[in-house]
């Protein structure tokens, strides 16, 4: 096996590398930098020779800033010693920081900081494998980070979005990104023409991995030619591995094995000894595959110590496993079998599963060769529960994608339902009968059958893939209000239906927090509109999903209600927190105005809110929908008590006969006689401008 998995390694480092290389350096050439931040970049640039040194001296310029220094210079700061963190491996340190980063972001309303909090928030969760959290994130971070017009920072969360989405198996989202990374770079300075380098390489192997090995070695000598004039031999190194590897993948056996040659020969001369352990595997690989098994067991004996003494675990399997299929092909069949085991044993123990099925393939294949039908078999069948366990995998991801895409903003087009509906029905007819087949050839299974089998599995996988992909989209399409991407009322109808389920089956158990539903209805949204144009008023709309998006906790829930509606399910709320958290509902949407074409338009919002589960007068659960209608009748309150306020409401007292006139709206006669309670919370100051709309 080669390089799966050195690809995928090699595109963590390349992360770290976008990521941290010179927070200051392109600013420059906008601005002058201030003295703090010319120092900043020197520590940076110390760090490619002296990488503690350069973090331990970040650390205390931080520490130095007086809590008074200038915005830009704590910004710059805080963001060097995260990236730094996060280069160094220090990921509880970097979030540490990162929660102080995005603190600064909402306090001065600072969207560079607000955008770096985002992309560095995902770049952390990308690298703890939590990729699903990491998209909507870094799909938020794009959305921001749109709205400042700064290059180094829209390469920069463009650079992590390239590697989320490449992570997820996405390459065409993933180039999209690395060639607006391309496009955001300076000209004519070294660090940026390195970041155009390893820009390159990234477009090239996402070509590749999008099977068009043309474009990538395009890039690739591109960026060959841009490495050798700085003389950044180091970049030549991974440049070259990864041309010999897009020889491979052609099946160019000759040209790869020339070319990790030729990429062993530079690593050996600037001792880089991990490049060097993974061109001797790879070259064990190709040999592999052009039958030289000599040359191929050489290699392989080379890299197993180099990737014993570097301690990478991981490089010095792939290599056993090399040197064990090798010793199969030249017929020790016994020895390779135990050698190419022991290499799979390490996978398993740290549940590497798409190494391991790249493994079993192989095998599988050897055992054939070997004559052994029946090793082939199995090792074949497990290969099969392994790669249908990976496709699902494969699908929570294409969700987590889509929605995460939807939630931040309605790029994607709208798909045409009813094409979609006789897709999934054809795909569906194709796919059945091809499980048919499936089953029926797989009771034959013998010898040279397994091979029908793969092929035809295969086929079926990516018919699935089809169906599940469509069946997606259209799920999408019916649960998200296109304008803002966020959930629809059905969306939420739904999800409250399953929680009603939840509820009668929770009958005992500890006592959690109530829940809140808060429903929002923005104040003369119609003079907005009249006064700005509808455009204007969309984009409003717009900023204020945006806004609420950000205050919300992970399980917190925010629907597009109505046309100018919002409603928040809080999730388990302490009812102690409640009032400062509607507080900052009514702050987030007034405090600051909307600004939509450097007009400012003032906006204020109107609340009603209650908590979940309220008892009914008769001591019964009141449903959601009910407990909804009295949010909203508090909600008309509000607004005919003069808007910009949140009135909540609690202690139900009326008995069950009285609860329908009360559903019916007629809150106020309630409260004045004493059968309910309400909260009342003022929002921020009026500013001038809705103070003359009222
Ligand atoms: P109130 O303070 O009582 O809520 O006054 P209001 O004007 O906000 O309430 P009303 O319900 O009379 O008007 C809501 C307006 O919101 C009317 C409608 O044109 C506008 N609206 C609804 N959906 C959209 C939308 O998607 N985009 C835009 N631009 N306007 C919308
Ligand atoms: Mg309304
Ligand atoms: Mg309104």
């Amino acid at each position: 096996m080669q390089a799966l998995q050195f690809f995928s390694r090699f595109l963590l480092g390349l992360g770290g590398a976008l990521l941290c290389l010179h927070a200051v350096a392109l600013r420059a050439a906008e601005t002058e930098p201030t003295p703090i931040q010319a120092k900043i970049v020197a520590l940076q640039d110390l760090a490619e020779t002296q990488q503690d040194e350069s973090l331990k001296q970040l650390v205390a310029l931080l520490k130095d800033l007086r809590a008074d220094a200038a915005l830009d210079d704590r910004r710059e700061a805080l963001e060097a010693v995260i990236a730094m963190y996060i280069r160094t491996g220090q990921p509880s340190e970097a979030s540490k920081l990162n929660i102080e980063l995005g603190a600064l972001g909402t306090r001065y309303h600072d969207d560079r900081a607000n955008a770096m909090a985002l992309n560095y928030q995902a770049s952390l969760l990308k690298d703890q494998g939590k990729l699903d959290l990491a998209a909507p994130v870094i799909e938020q971070a794009l959305l921001i980070a749109s709205r400042v017009n700064d290059k180094k920072l829209t390469g920069r969360v463009n650079s992590t979005a390239s590697i989320v989405y490449s992570a997820l198996g996405n390459f065409q989202s993933a180039l999209q990104h690395q060639l607006v990374v391309m496009g955001s770079l300076e000209e004519g300075n070294r660090h940026a023409e390195l970041r155009r380098v390893d820009a390159m390489d990234s477009i090239s192997t996402l070509y590749l991995s999008l099977k068009n090995p043309q474009m990538a070695l395009e890039y690739n000598a591109k960026a060959t030619e841009l490495a050798a004039s700085l003389g950044a031999q180091g970049m030549l190194v991974t440049l070259t591995i990864d041309r010999g590897y897009t020889y491979a993948e052609q099946g160019k056996l000759d040209d790869a094995a020339k070319t990790y040659l030729e990429a062993l020969a530079i690593a050996h001369k600037i001792l880089d000894r991990r490049n060097e352990g993974i061109i001797l595997n790879n070259l064990a690989d190709v040999s592999l595959s052009q039958g030289h098994y000599p040359s191929c067991v050489k290699f392989a004996q080379q890299a197993i110590p180099l990737a014993h003494k570097l301690g990478d675990g991981s490089l010095e399997a792939s290599a056993m496993v090399n040197q064990g299929l090798c010793h199969m092909g030249l017929g020790n069949v016994p020895q390779g079998v135990a050698e190419v085991d022991s290499g799979i044993a390490f996978f398993r123990k740290g549940n590497a599963k798409p190494d391991i099925e790249t493994v079993l393939g192989q095998l599988s294949t050897a055992y054939e060769k070997a004559g052994l039908y029946m090793e082939a078999l199995k090792a074949m069948q497990e290969q099969r529960s392994l790669t249908a366990e990976l496709f699902r995998t494969d699908r929570d991801r294409a969700l987590t994608e889509m929605k995460a895409k939807f939630d931040a903003s309605q790029r994607e087009k709208q798909i045409e339902a009813l094409e979609q509906k006789n897709q999934v029905q054809s795909i569906e007819l194709k796919n059945k009968s091809l499980q048919r087949i499936v089953s029926l050839l797989s009771t034959l299974a013998v010898g040279a059958v397994a091979v029908t089998i793969a092929l035809l599995y295969r086929k079926v996988r990516k018919s699935n893939r089809e169906l599940h992909e469509t069946n997606l989209k259209l799920e999408q399409q019916s649960t998200h209000d296109p304008l803002t991407g966020l959930l629809n009322r059905r969306a939420f109808q739904d999800k409250m239906k399953i929680r009603s389920r939840m509820v009668e089956r929770r009958a005992t158990g500890p006592v959690a927090p109530p829940h809140a539903l808060v429903l929002l209805d923005i104040d003369h949204f119609k003079l907005i509109n009249d006064n700005y144009g509808h455009t204007a008023g969309d984009l409003v709309l717009v900023e204020i999903s945006r806004r609420l998006q950000l205050i919300m906790r992970e399980n917190d829930m925010l629907m597009r209600w109505g046309g100018e509606e919002f409603l928040i399910f809080l999730n388990h709320i302490p009812i102690e927190h409640l009032t400062t958290v509607i507080q900052r509902v009514l702050d987030t949407v007034a405090r600051t105005a909307f600004v939509v074409e450097e007009r400012s338009i003032s906006v204020t919002t109107s609340i009603g809110f209650i908590s979940l589960p309220q008892a009914d007068g008769a001591d019964n659960e009141l449903n959601w929908e009910k407990a909804l209608q009295l949010a909203d009748a508090a909600l008309y309150m509000a607004k005919a008590q003069g808007r910009n306020q949140a009135i909540g409401v609690g202690n139900i007292d009326v008995p069950p006969s009285e609860l329908a006139e009360l559903l019916q709206g007629d809150l106020e006669h309630a409260v004045a006689r004493g059968a309910v309670k309400i909260q009342r919370i003022p929002g921020p100051a009026a500013t001038q401008a809705s103070m003359e709309k009222i």
